[in-house]
């Protein structure tokens, strides 16, 4: 028997894999496609303090970010610069890669193209079955199966409830080394677009869009090769969600969810490595406990969650709040908010507050609801600046 299941080899399944190969666990990752970081879906933004923070990065940035420029829908133009280097554009299918083999050379097995079809909690054990109709057995099983698994579902722990889909394409760029992010409602309903530069010569250009997000990218492409940013408008899309909205509950007896499969994700800005790397250390931190006191039991792993909500509940909580705002603006609303974050200096004061961070948004937002006023006044200004 196992002391761990893994379903997933992303960035969570292999961060949690590691650190309990790293402590002699007999742990085993499933992973349904045959090669880890394949196909990849993620533009690979991961910010400085993340960087810092896990040191499983190396080998895999492909270039610093220290300025962004955001665009609203008229096109005004607002550059959110900063001396130190405010984040890293990294190559996601290497990371994985990288984890996977700090996580096997542990000491972790890894079954690639095996899918997790079901998963029983038994008094003593946890059961999987694979595609292949073979079944494992361990103490405890970790679900890091992404976006829109079934499984937390099946399992009791229902499902996201709001979730929101991307498509990106790689392309290849005139040159243009600058990160752009764009506003529009009618480009990327209720969220925005991005033309990520990666390596020399080609750039990630990506959305996420409550509605149609493949027709969208299309435009966005067309647009963007007609201004000469981009060499052709042809390019082949990949399609992934994310979720907006944690699980209520993402543990159970000998069960933990963990990353995008728990909707541990930014809401504002669909960034979901960092704080699922967040939750996946408090993961493998309860599962080392539990393993080594033989305490498996659902209020033992209650913890968890407990522990998870301290670190990022609020920042959920209000990035989706703000996200929710954002969705009932018009582009006239939105150009109007631009125009007057740039005129009457909450952009510079953003700029200079240590409040405004790559990862943590809640403050930020805070800050920017407070300098524009009671938010009824800014629908109540909508096309009218
Ligand atoms: C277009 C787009 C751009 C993004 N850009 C960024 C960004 O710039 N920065 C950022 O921080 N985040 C970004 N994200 C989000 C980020 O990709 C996710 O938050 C992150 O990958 C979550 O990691 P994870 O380990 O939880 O899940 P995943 O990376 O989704 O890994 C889950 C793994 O489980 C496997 N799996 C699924 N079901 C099964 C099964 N039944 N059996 C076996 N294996 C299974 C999958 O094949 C996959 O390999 C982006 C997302 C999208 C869609």
């Amino acid at each position: 028997m196992y002391d761990v299941i893994i379903v997933g080899a992303g960035p969570t399944g292999s961060y949690i894999a590691h650190c309990l190969a790293s402590l002699g666990y007999k742990t085993v990752v499933f992973e349904e496609h045959e090669r880890v970081g394949e196909p990849m879906h993620c533009t690979g933004i991961i910010g400085a303090e993340c960087i810092k923070r896990f040191p499983i990065f190396d080998g895999t940035v492909l270039r610093e970010v220290s300025s962004f420029k955001l665009f609203s829908p008229s096109m005004m133009e607002m550059e959110l610069r900063r001396e130190s280097v405010q984040a890293y554009i990294v190559d996601r299918t290497a990371l994985d890669r990288s984890l996977a083999e700090k996580a096997q050379r542990d000491g972790a097995l890894y079954h690639l193209g095996s899918r997790v079809n079901d998963i029983e909690v038994l008094e003593d054990r946890v059961r999987v079955e694979t595609d292949s109709k073979k079944t494992y057995d361990a103490k405890a099983a970790v679900i890091a199966c992404g976006f829109h698994s079934m499984i937390p579902q099946r399992l009791g722990l229902g499902k996201a409830d709001d979730l929101i889909m991307g498509a990106q394409a790689e392309v290849s760029t005139n040159g243009h080394r600058e990160l752009e992010v764009y506003f529009n409602q009618q480009m990327a309903p209720g969220f925005f677009s991005w033309f990520v530069p990666t390596f020399p010569e080609q750039a990630l250009v990506g959305l996420f869009s409550r509605q149609k997000p493949g027709w969208h990218l299309r435009m966005l492409l067309d647009k963007l090769y007609q201004r000469g940013r981009i060499a052709s408008p042809e390019a082949k899309i990949t399609y992934r969600g994310i979720p907006l909205k944690p699980l209520t509950k993402t543990y159970r007896e000998r069960v933990i969810v963990v990353g995008d499969a728990a909707g541990q994700v930014k809401p504002t800005t669909g960034g979901g490595v960092y704080y699922g790397l967040l939750c996946a250390e408090v993961a493998a931190h309860t599962l080392h406990q539990a393993l080594s006191t033989n305490t498996f039991s659902e209020e033992f792993f209650s913890s968890y969650q407990k522990v998870w909500q301290e670190r990022i509940g609020w920042e959920l909580q209000i990035g989706y709040f703000a996200r929710r705002l954002y969705d009932g603006l018009s582009n006239d609303q939105i150009d109007y908010l631009f125009n007057i974050t740039a005129s009457n200096g909450i952009h510079e004061s953003l700029l200079q507050s240590p409040d405004l961070s790559f990862d943590w948004h809640g403050k930020a937002i805070m800050k920017g609801l407070h300098h524009l006023g009671p938010v009824r006044e800014i629908f109540n200004q909508g096309g009218k600046s």
